[in-house]
């Protein structure tokens, strides 16, 4: 299948990140990354022409891909810099998992429905985005300690495990309620809970964390 990047997706491009600058984001590498990557290709094509707009677009399992806003405000928060392990919690699309990549940083990204991580694994290689990509609940989290976690789907509340893979010093950025979430960015200063800072930066809404029946298989 080709897939191509024509002028007019660069300038939409281009158009959307003038956008997001002027509302408020301005980490430099996050801008540049979302120039760089197209986010067209990751919407289904019937979609491809609402690619740039602010909003969230259906992608397949009933799931969506965020606002280029949200990316850019979930990416902004996390303080990001080249070469620090970034664990994902909800691949979806793999659009947020390629400006994650785009910024050089190494990234683990995990997806509860098989078909999506199927699919998306496939097209982040194809389009050389190098996530490594894993089927299984993102409650679980993925072994190993990671710099930056950044999770995608609305959570109930703060999973403990991803508490726990998360370095001293580390930063996680998630969305917690129900109906509505609230965006928090939790800082790790210690191991107990006392030393963990917590911010706040609005209300969202996302697709539901969901509690895993979803098969573990590594790959
Ligand atoms: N980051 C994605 C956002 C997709 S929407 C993107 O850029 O497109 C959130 C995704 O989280 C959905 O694909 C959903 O299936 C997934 N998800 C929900 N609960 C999950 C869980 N417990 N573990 C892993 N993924 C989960």
């Amino acid at each position: 299948m080709t897939r191509t990047d024509s002028y007019l997706n660069q300038g939409q491009r281009q158009q959307m990140v003038d956008s997001l600058r002027s509302r408020g984001i301005n980490d430099e590498a996050v801008l540049e990354a979302m120039l760089r990557v197209p986010r067209h290709l990751f919407v289904d094509p019937t979609f491809a022409g609402m690619a740039y707009d602010d909003r969230p677009l259906p992608i397949d399992c009933g799931q969506t891909i965020s606002h280029p806003s949200t990316v850019a405000m979930q990416t902004q928060l996390l303080c990001l810099r080249p070469r620090m392990k970034v664990l994902e919690i909800g691949t979806g699309s793999g659009y947020q998992s390629a400006v994650l990549c785009a910024m050089e940083a190494s990234v683990f990204t995990i997806e509860r429905h098989k078909p999506l991580y199927d699919k998306t694994s496939r097209l982040l290689a194809e389009l050389g985005y190098r996530a490594c990509c894993f089927h299984g609940d993102g409650y679980q989290g993925l072994a190993g300690k990671y710099d930056r976690i950044i999770v995608t789907c609305g959570a109930t509340s703060l999973p403990v495990k991803l508490m726990e893979q998360l370095k001293t010093g580390g930063i996680m950025v998630i969305p917690v309620g129900e109906q509505r979430q609230r965006m928090l960015r939790i800082t790790k200063r210690g191991e107990s809970e006392d030393e963990w800072t917590q911010e706040e930066f609005g209300l969202y809404q996302f697709v539901p964390m969901k509690t895993g029946k979803a098969r573990r298989t590594l790959q």
